[in-house]
């Protein structure tokens, strides 16, 4: 289980990313300024920081150069203000971290998560494509492909995707998928698993997920 460091001084933003984080299977902690984001993300406990520009006490590149300066390798995603993206960048020096201009949408960033683990756990033998069918999912570089075919897939569609493929042969229930993959904003009784299914059948195939009436859908373990 991943544990991931959220530097956000904005409670709604930290309790936004929180609670998507941990219906994503992530173990959570937040704090509140930059001094305390130094603290905690130098002390090895954690597997990446998601770590806001505008901090208070120290910014968000101070608490980065220190931590780099301590060769500190913790793998860092930057969140800030759109409009100020070129100054991050430029703070950023080379580039050699990852950043989410504010406001994002979770899977954005839940996506950026995923690779800069995926990226640091290569060297573990991570698995880091998953295949079942002749359907494969790159979770690196977020490719996917049917039976060889590169399909192109929005960044939702990639996540319920990998839930299907992550659980193949299993009957996974709407609000299973609902809260899997929209997590923190969903209706339960919205039909978006649905629609999303639909196209995910335009692109993968109409085999490829089956409806299990009156329980969900499920994909065939091949
Ligand atoms: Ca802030």
């Amino acid at each position: 289980m991943s544990r991931v460091l959220i530097a956000e001084d904005e409670p709604r933003i930290a309790a936004f990313v929180e609670k998507g984080l941990r219906a994503n299977g992530f173990v959570t902690a937040v704090v509140g300024d930059g001094l305390s984001a130094l603290d905690r993300a130098r002390s090895g406990e954690f597997d990446l920081v998601v770590l806001d520009i505008g901090l208070p006490v120290l910014d968000g590149f101070a608490v980065l150069r220190a931590l780099r300066a301590e060769r500190c390798t913790v793998p860092v995603i930057v969140l800030t203000a759109r409009d100020s993206v070129q100054d991050t960048v430029a703070g950023l020096e080379g580039g050699a971290d990852d950043y989410m201009p504010k406001p994002f949408r979770f899977e954005e960033l839940l996506a950026r998560v995923r690779l800069r683990l995926a990226g640091a756990r290569e060297s573990e033998g991570e698995v880091t494509v998953l295949t079942v069918g002749g359907l494969s999912l790159d979770l690196r570089t977020r490719r996917a492909s049917v039976d060889g075919r590169t399909v192109d897939l929005s960044a939702r569609e990639f996540a319920l995707t990998e839930t299907f493929l992550r659980h193949p042969g299993q009957v996974l229930a709407r609000e299973q998928l609902l809260s899997h993959v929209w997590g923190y904003d969903f209706d339960p009784g919205s039909n978006v698993v649905d629609v999303y299914v639909r196209y995910l059948r335009k692109k993968l195939g109409a085999g490829r997920i089956e409806t299990v009436r009156g329980m969900g859908y499920r994909l065939p373990a091949a």
